[in-house]
């Protein structure tokens, strides 16, 4: 699942194999922009912002960003012409950009839109303080979260509006070194501002590899204290990690770590 970090490396992968790039042809298998032609334009940059990715192109005068949104399970890839495209099956495939060194392949993209590049603020604008971003604002995310007093404090942190970057894997782990129940509500977390510069710091320390730890190991099976560990015992109590749906996602807790209030 892309995290704010994962975005962040796919928008690496993007920009290694085509900026500075004339495309030489767009495919887009989207309807809404079925029938726009990147074929001339010059890709200047790529940049993230939560998971939101931006490819902007530039054509003489003309400035256009290519945003696209990576939700669950979206993905670019890069490869070199003539190269086998790998990366998930074809009919995934949301828009081909070619130059004459790489091809790059978008899979399972979301809202793929085309827009001005000097619009790209206000397109944005809806989106809380990015975690990996140059403006990360720990305060004004701690605003929007106590906007909404009772979401519950897991909601609040998957909310892209409040703060643009954390999935459910940084949320199960943040609210467990946090010692909060998933179901908290926002105004009875007793300190959000270390629980959001929590969230940031996990996200922060997996910025340029593509594995996501937050206990420090990279070894297969300890690179989590709950999520994905349903019935394992805590690693710090060692009572066993629960799992429940919540909100349409599914979330990982210790109930001696992360008790319910009475
Ligand atoms: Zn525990």
């Amino acid at each position: 699942m892309p995290e704010g970090d994962t975005v962040w490396n796919t928008a690496r992968v993007v920009e290694r194999a085509l900026v500075g790039e004339v495309l030489t042809g767009s495919d887009f298998r989207v309807p809404q922009l079925a029938t726009a032609d990147l074929g001339g334009w010059t890709v200047a940059g790529s940049g993230s912002r939560g998971k939101h990715l931006l490819l902007r192109v530039e054509r003489g005068d003309e400035k256009l960003t290519l945003h696209s949104h990576l939700r669950m399970d979206g993905a670019w890839r890069a490869y070199r012409p003539g190269e086998r495209w790998t990366g998930r099956p074809a009919h995934l495939i949301r828009v081909v950009l070619k130059s004459a060194r790489s091809v790059a392949v978008g899979y399972h993209l979301h809202e793929l839109a085309l827009i001005k590049t000097a619009e790209e603020a206000a397109y944005l604008e809806h989106l809380g303080p990015d975690l990996l971003g140059a403006d990360w604002d720990a305060a004004e995310a701690v605003r929007r979260i106590a906007g909404k007093p009772d979401a519950s404090i897991a909601e609040a942190l998957l909310d892209q509006r409040n703060l643009a970057g954390v999935g459910n894997l940084y949320k199960a782990e943040t609210l467990f070194l946090s010692g909060l129940w998933p179901w908290t509500r926002v105004a009875e977390v007793p300190d959000l501002e270390r629980t959001v510069k929590l969230a940031q710091k996990l996200v922060a320390s997996n910025k340029g590899r593509w594995s996501q730890t937050t206990t420090g190991s990279l070894r297969r099976g300890e690179t989590s204290y709950v999520y994905g560990r349903r019935a394992q015992p805590c690693r710090r109590c060692g009572t066993a990690i629960q799992k429940a749906d919540q909100d349409e996602r599914v979330t990982y807790w210790c109930p001696r770590c992360q008790p319910s209030p009475e």
